[in-house]
């Protein structure tokens, strides 16, 4: 990255922190071996497996018995609900939130589409918050998994897992949270969750990309997504990559001891906010009356499009996100913006500010001087 780039897309993934890239290093280096051989080589990486399952264990609050290392947040999903369908269950009913990660959603549509299953949507309201009672009225003795997650990617806004949880246990379903999002960013407890799956993915934690975890709860079955060695209690056969998971270790446990001073990064979000609030009548937040993560800001430009902005603050340096875009034509906005009902001048010209516990106030003033200049020289858009 060049030294006067500000990254602050971190919600679509992090740099691998120093301290990763060196424990990860010797395990490509010198200790090599497969993590199911016999010799030094193979004992040493079999230690490394084990020391990040416990680091990650902690990191989420569950047994170190009961994660399975996966290979990123679309797999961990992938495991959970296509394991369980195919599993055959006697109920047929899943229900989720309208505002799921596509490698929820998507998944979703497809095995029900395929008459697999009988899907159920319960939806948001205008600043992301889950509704509570149509999660209730849509949780019934059919249902056999509620999978809803901890934060979402867009907005930031937290989840009511445990009241959904509970919803779900009293009609007897399971409960998956994908804690993607979420993962060293709010303490998880799955423990206190009540979740029976959650699903955590490196990259977004300054892990490397391709590594990821999910956990299972002690005693639940799934069918794997494939066969061979048996590896992770037989839920994800293929040799382990051990670097990838000595990294996830570290990071895990570099990213929980981190929380404590999470207030820094919510402080440096709320700076931004605050300046944009104050510049500009034409800016809005969305998510911001919630309980959200306090890396992530959602802002709309009103009148402008957001890739415009996009590519305005990527010419100054600055990296960030936009969902809506326009494909042959047409503008778009996010799933996720529909389905909190913004009117479409708020709604496409939403932009992502996701930051990491590496960004500092210095870069946080830069972004939002090359912001001003950005929406400034821009042409509006008429809808
Ligand atoms: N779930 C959520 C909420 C996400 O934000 C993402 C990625 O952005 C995923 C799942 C997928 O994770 P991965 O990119 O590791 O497959």
């Amino acid at each position: 990255m060049p030294l006067d780039t500000i990254y602050l897309d971190n919600n679509a993934t992090t740099r691998v922190a120093d301290e990763v890239i060196a424990a990860m290093t010797p395990y490509y280096r010198e200790h090599y071996g497969n993590a199911h051989a016999i010799h030094a080589l193979g004992r040493r990486a079999h230690d490394a497996v084990e020391d990040a399952r416990a680091s990650v264990a902690k990191l989420i609050g569950c047994d170190p018995g009961e994660v399975v290392f996966t290979s990123c947040g679309t797999e961990g999903n992938a495991l959970t609900i296509r394991g369980l369908v195919d599993a055959k269950p006697q109920r047929r009913r899943v229900v989720t939130t309208a505002v799921e990660h596509p490698s929820v959603m998507a998944l979703l549509r497809a095995i029900e589409a395929a008459g697999e299953i009988e899907l159920a949507v319960a939806p948001v309201g205008s600043d992301g918050e889950l509704d509570l009672d149509a999660m209730r009225d849509l949780v019934d003795a059919r249902t056999f998994l509620v999978s809803v997650m901890l934060a979402q990617n867009e907005t930031g806004v937290i989840l009511p897992v445990a009241d959904v949880a509970k919803i779900a246990h009293d009609a007897g379903a399971l409960l998956h949270a994908d804690a993607v999002q979420a993962a060293a960013k709010i303490p998880i407890d799955a423990r206190a969750l009540g979740a029976d799956f959650v699903t955590i993915s490196g990259h977004k934690f300054h892990a490397p990309k391709g590594v990821g975890a999910l956990m299972v709860r002690r005693g639940l079955k799934l069918t794997p997504l494939w066969y061979g060695g048996g590896q992770e209690l037989g839920l994800r056969s293929g040799t382990e990559p051990v670097p990838s998971l000595a990294g996830l270790g570290v990071a895990a446990e570099m990213g929980r001891r981190a929380l404590a001073d999470y207030g820094r990064v919510t402080a440096l979000r709320d700076r931004l906010e605050t300046f944009l609030r104050d510049a500009s009548p034409d800016i809005s937040f969305n998510g911001a009356t919630q309980p959200r993560l306090g890396n992530t800001a959602n802002v709309s430009f009103h009148g402008l499009m957001a890739d415009t902005v996009v590519r305005a603050l990527d010419e100054a340096g600055v990296c960030v996100s936009a969902g809506a875009a326009c494909h042959s034509g047409r503008v778009e906005p996010t799933a996720v913006m529909k389905a909190m009902n913004k009117p479409p001048e708020a709604a496409l010209g939403a932009v992502r500010f996701s930051l990491s516990r590496y960004t500092t106030e210095a870069e946080i003033d830069r972004a939002v001087g090359a912001v001003l200049d950005a929406v400034s020289g821009k042409a509006r858009i008429s809808l």
